[in-house]
């Protein structure tokens, strides 16, 4: 490329010097022009065999920002098909979309949802709820995973944004850049990867952040679209830079309802069913799985460690 790129300055700059001098000269302006041509017929061959083999490469399709987006697009565009568009969010303010999220660890979307409701009917305000004793919060949440621990955590988690703004609010995120507002989440205790996408991406900040939930991920590390043994931080970095580009929040959001119902209908932790599934023909593991029918692989592959109480 950079060789091509000389020659085409050096040659641009040779032809302009040269033909101000000769400007009566039919033959030389012909040549000039012939050879013109034949550069630029060189440079598009070279880029079309370049594009070709970026597309076709897997190291430059995590190169390169395109490359990176297309398994991604082709896998949304399958699941829209599969599953039909998904319904938008109701959509909290970024404090409600903190609660109900920590509170959704580990939890089924109904039971974390009618556990937030209670918090709410209880307590009339988040304010209230981060001087409330763990006591009182556990029976309203008793139906929710690891309630004892949660009622810990969920007013520790708003006390500390207090401590840090001096009132209990995350509007102010509104005004910073993602990666700012998304750094400033993960500061609070308990605040990870996944509750702080959710918080910037299901709220009414509506932001690009994917959030890499555990259907996700093991969704993602099937497809080998993330290495096996990259940990929450690492899946939840590689998924969010592999989002194209002209995705706006809405269809982040779109996709990770995709990749969800994928892992709880078809991508099931113990029992995939790889034989109906929309991705099969995308996915090394589906197609190990089922092209060597006496080499299946161990239902015990595709079990997921079970996540220890102190990772909330
Ligand atoms: S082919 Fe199998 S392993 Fe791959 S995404 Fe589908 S269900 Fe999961």
């Amino acid at each position: 490329m950079v060789v091509i790129f000389l020659i085409g300055v050096s040659w641009g700059a040779f032809r302009s010097a040269v033909g101000q001098e000769i400007r009566d000269g039919v033959w030389v302006r012909k040549a000039f022009s012939r050879l013109t041509w034949l550069a630029v017929g060189s440079a598009d061959s070279f880029l079309l065999h370049l594009f070709l083999f970026c597309s076709y490469t897997r190291f430059m399709q995590y190169t390169l920002s395109i490359g990176a987006a297309a398994p991604t697009i082709t896998i949304h565009r399958r699941l829209l098909a599969a599953f039909g568009a998904p319904l938008p969010p109701l959509r909290l303010d970024p404090l409600s979309q903190l609660v109900l999220a920590l509170i959704n660890v580990r939890t089924r979307d109904e039971v974390a949802r009618a556990a937030f409701a209670g918090l709410a009917l209880k307590f009339r305000s988040w304010d209230r709820l981060q001087h409330a004793a763990p006591d009182v919060i556990e029976p309203i949440i008793d139906r929710v995973t690891f309630p004892e621990k949660k009622a810990v955590t969920l007013p520790a988690a708003l006390r500390a944004i207090t401590a840090r703004r001096g009132r209990l609010t995350l509007d102010f995120l509104d005004e910073l850049p993602t990666d700012a507002a998304r750094a400033w989440l993960t500061d609070i205790p308990g605040v990870g990867p996944k509750i702080s996408a959710s918080v910037l991406n299901f709220s009414t900040l509506q932001r690009r952040a994917l959030v890499v939930d555990t259907h996700c991920k093991r969704v993602a590390k099937r497809l080998r679209l993330v290495p096996r043994p990259a940990n929450d931080e690492k899946v939840s970095a590689l998924l969010d830079g592999q989002m194209p580009s002209i995705w706006t929040a809405e269809d982040i959001f779109d996709h990770h309802r995709l990749l969800k119902q994928l892992g709880q209908t078809y991508c099931t932790a113990t029992t995939p069913s790889c034989r109906s599934c929309p991705l099969r023909s995308l996915c090394p593991t589906g197609q190990a799985r089922w092209a060597a029918p006496a080499k299946r692989l161990s239902d015990d592959r595709f079990a997921e460690p079970v996540m220890a109480v102190s990772s909330l």
